[in-house]
């Protein structure tokens, strides 16, 4: 469905980013793979999507804080496969404290990385995409692009950001072939929870079992987590011809958590 398309998926050594790689791969995708990781693991990982799937893989190592960096992982995409085609702008970071405490450097690292990558890279990406008249970006919100929590002010202004670039790029590119839209996921069990999850049970002197449902089902009322292979699918879904006029939106796939 997706073969001979050429996709970078920011962050996908891990969680959300790494099953919507694999997914898109799954589909015919060649894919820029970029996150940070052990180097043997993510070398198993590219040459095991290659193996798998049939499509060519390569590896950025760009630091989403750095915007040349950024314009390097999309130029790697157009000298690998001679231009890009879908953008997913999923690497991000979690950092919890009520607003007086907020550390400005973790304020400073999430708008980096959560917001302002996404600008960089689309900017980097776009002419290629005009060029070719075709082009399918996505960014990873959050339930938090649509509504808050406490203690999250860098990344819920951050993903509130996200569905503004979003809602921008899908404006000036209207008619022109590209799409842009924001996934807006509930809780995914990925490593950037694990870690709410063992703060949670470690602050309340709870198990890791407790502190996962009760986290979970505070705010999502299926009681179940979405997984990256149905956020996977979803990307895929908004990469095909079906999905054309959709630009601009803001998904959520959230288990009802944005229904409340
Ligand atoms: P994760 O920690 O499993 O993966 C994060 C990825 O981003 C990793 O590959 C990591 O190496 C990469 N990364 C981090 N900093 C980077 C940097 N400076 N440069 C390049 N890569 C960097 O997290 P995840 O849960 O899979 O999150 C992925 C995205 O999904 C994030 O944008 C997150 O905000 C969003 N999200 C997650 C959830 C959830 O419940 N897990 C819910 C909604 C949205």
């Amino acid at each position: 469905m997706l073969n001979g398309l050429n996709a970078i998926v920011t962050g996908s050594t891990s969680g959300i980013g790494l099953g919507i790689a694999k997914m898109l791969a799954a589909k015919g995708a060649n894919l820029v793979l970029n996150g940070f990781g052990d180097a043997e693991a993510i070398e198993q990982e590219r040459a095991g999507l290659e193996a798998d799937y049939g499509i060519k893989a390569v590896y950025s190592s760009a630091d989403m804080t750095k915007p040349d960096e950024i314009a390097a992982m999309v130029d790697l995409c157009v000298s690998s496969f001679g231009t890009v085609d879908i953008l997913v702008n999923n690497a991000g970071i979690q950092h919890t404290a009520p607003v007086e405490d907020f550390p400005a450097e973790k304020w400073h690292a999430i708008l980096a990385i959560n917001l302002s990558s996404a600008f960089f890279s689309i900017q980097a990406a776009l002419p290629h995409m005009r060029q070719k008249g075709f082009g399918r970006i996505i960014n990873i919100g959050s339930a938090h692009g649509l509504v808050a929590s406490a203690h999250k002010v860098a990344y819920v202004a951050a993903k509130h950001g996200v569905v503004g670039i979003s809602k921008v790029v899908a404006l000036e590119t209207a008619g022109t072939g590209i799409t842009c839209n924001t996934i807006c996921p509930g809780w995914v069990h990925t490593p950037l929870v694990q870690k709410q999850i063992e703060a949670m049970a470690s602050e309340q002197g709870i198990s890791i079992e407790e502190a996962s449902d009760k986290l979970l089902c505070a705010k999502q009322p299926s009681g179940q987590f979405v997984t990256p292979e149905q956020i996977g699918e979803l990307a895929a879904f908004l990469c095909s011809p079906a999905a054309a006029q959709i630009t601009g939106i803001a998904l959520p796939i959230d288990g009802g958590w944005t229904a409340q």
